[in-house]
């Protein structure tokens, strides 16, 4: 029997898919990561006058989400073919 989702929690939950190329043997991982919220960023940064830069819509703070790929620490990609720790 499936967990049935409430409306809420259908709209707010994601899936994001990343793959991932080892730099050592080019073996290449898919990697997928769950969640309940999405932070957003909503600040591009700082304008000539130090003026905060805000995002002018939803679909500008997505494209922002999805383009930063920030992977240190325990987020390390460790290759299950070579055991080579990228990064
Ligand atoms: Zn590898």
């Amino acid at each position: 029997m499936q967990a049935q989702r409430t409306p809420l929690e259908c709209i707010f939950s994601w899936v994001m898919e990343d793959q991932i190329e080892c730099q050592g043997c080019h073996y290449k991982a898919l990697r997928y990561e769950e969640g309940m919220d999405l932070c957003l960023p909503i600040s591009k940064g700082f304008d000539q006058q130090g003026r905060p830069q805000v995002v002018a819509s939803v679909q500008e703070a997505l494209s922002l989400f999805t383009t930063r790929e920030v992977m240190d620490g325990e987020d390390k990609f460790s290759c299950p073919c070579c055991s080579s720790k990228n990064g």
